[in-house]
């Protein structure tokens, strides 16, 4: 996150549509009454549910008992990586045999034509005109007609931090772009970053076939499940701002693969298909986005976090919630469990802090260690939905159950939302703070850890589902604070 120096615009236009917005939240006891018994319909009640199907934390990973897939792989060693990548393989072109006459107009899928297993580790050779040594990678290649996947280096890689469904889902990715091949999905001049997003929407496509139970070698929860999925999205994603998003390792930031993977789960390859430049132009951060000489890191001290207190006010002053005062030491609080490193306390409107928590949360994460740190706008993060409680309870909403967490984890995303700034000035910043390309990916990671406060209640309880968690932000981040109340009902 940046600070923005004194006198950062204003938008009134902006201002107008927030005040539009905050109608529910402004009337408070109009407001409960509105929303008090059933959930609204429109995005149906989306807290114990993925997108239709039941949440579970059930097994993620290969079916035991079922005979490994024959399909020929050049190179392989035999070893455990190509037995796995395999067969990945294996399931996915079974997926797409089925799907794709359903999606394409009654076309026929036809398998990628050679696999290729590689030891980037090795002396090697070339492969699709690149050279396979250092090459630490899976791809697919159109004019070869071929998949092929490092099993020294990347595969162990990602099975070690992930486990072996992150092999699947990278696999799943590269037959995403076979998929876009062969269905002419994508137009010659079509940035690279239109082809990524459907890859990843293909992948959400394919998953939500094996959450349903419907693949031979693999199964995945939605809970805890699709949580490493999208983890393993987040963890390949570009270093925003290193990529122009027309160079040829344009994936995307993260909350833009995961916004494709949800797509592609939730609505199908229809959905995908319908991914095209202007659409990837109007919705995807890396076009919305700062450029990186404005990207900075703003640590976790007291003139800093008076900045995110004066922005929170600011966005949701209209709400006409009194402010909760912050301290920055514990503080006992009766009738709710202590969160760390925020903790929000109905009885005296205080959100207490732990500077020191906050500050480990801020350290960016380490390129091995994903779970070392999320980055300042994570720890910023944190405090903002504690503050959102406040909001919730001035709005005598209830603090507690999934609904509060994913109300909590909306407001968030509201509040963010408002802190982007882009290039033609759609949205402006909001009090002192802006928003950069990598502080809204430190949020899409802590959303899918276990430890984050972002989507959960006064007592810190998360719903399992992170699938649930980032639709909830998403909503808040594209569409303000209205929907919050009214699609996370009481
Ligand atoms: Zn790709």
């Amino acid at each position: 996150m940046a600070p923005v120096s004194a006198g950062g615009r204003r938008g009134e236009r902006v201002f107008g549509v927030i005040f539009a917005l905050l109608t529910c939240i402004v009337l408070v006891g109009g407001c409960s009454r509105v929303i008090s018994g059933t959930p609204s319909v429109a995005g149906g009640p989306a807290t114990d549910d993925v997108a239709g199907l039941p949440v579970d934390n059930g097994p993620t990973g290969p079916r035991t008992g079922v005979a490994d897939a024959d399909l020929p792989v050049e190179g392989t060693d035999g070893g455990e990586m190509d037995v796995l990548a395999r067969n990945a393989v294996a399931d996915i072109q079974d997926f797409w045999k089925d799907e794709f006459p359903e999606s394409f107009d009654g076309k026929r899928f036809d398998d990628v034509k050679r696999l290729v297993s590689y030891d980037s580790t090795a002396l090697g050779g070339d492969l699709c005109g690149e050279r396979t040594q250092g090459l630490s990678n899976a791809f697919y290649c159109g004019k070869e007609n071929l998949i092929a996947w490092d099993r020294a280096d990347l595969l162990p890689r990602l099975d070690n931090s992930f486990g072996p469904i992150a092999v699947v889902t990278v696999l799943a990715h590269e037959m995403g772009h076979a998929v876009e091949h062969r269905a002419g999905t994508t137009r010659e001049n079509d940035p690279t970053l239109v082809l990524e997003q459907q890859a990843d929407c293909f992948t959400g496509a394919f998953f939500r076939h094996v959450a349903e139970g419907d693949a031979e070698h693999f199964q995945v929860s939605t809970g805890d499940g699709l949580n490493k999925v999208m983890g393993v999205l987040n963890y390949i994603r570009d270093t925003p701002g290193d990529t122009d998003f027309k160079g040829a390792d344009a994936h995307g930031s993260a909350f833009d693969r995961v916004t494709a993977f949800q797509y592609g789960f939730s609505d199908g390859p229809k959905r995908c298909a319908a991914m095209d430049a202007d659409d990837v132009k109007q919705r995807t951060t890396q076009f919305q986005f700062w450029k990186k000489a404005q990207e900075t890191d703003l640590p976790v001290d007291e003139k800093n976090l008076r900045a995110v207190q004066d922005s929170l006010q600011e966005v949701f002053r209209d709400t006409g919630a009194l402010p909760p005062e912050l301290v920055t030491e514990p503080r006992a609080c009766d009738g709710v469990r202590g969160t760390a490193p925020a903790a929000f306390c109905p009885a005296t409107n205080t959100i207490s802090l732990s500077l020191d928590d906050l500050q480990k949360i801020a350290n960016p994460p380490a390129k091995d260690a994903p779970d070392s740190g999320y980055g300042d706008f994570a720890a910023y993060a944190q405090i903002a939905s504690r503050y959102a409680l406040s909001v919730q309870q001035a709005a005598g909403l209830p603090l507690e159950g999934a609904n509060a967490g994913l109300r909590t984890a909306c407001m968030v995303g509201s509040w963010s939302g408002l802190l982007v700034e882009d290039p033609i000035g759609q949205r402006n910043p909001v009090g002192e703070l802006r928003m950069a390309p990598g502080d809204i990916d430190e949020g899409v990671a802590a959303l899918l850890g276990d430890d984050s406060l972002i989507a959960a209640d006064v007592n810190g309880d998360q719903v399992p589902a992170g699938f649930a968690r980032l639709d909830a932000f998403r909503t808040g981040f594209q569409d303000g604070f209205g929907p919050c109340s009214t699609k996370y009902g009481v």
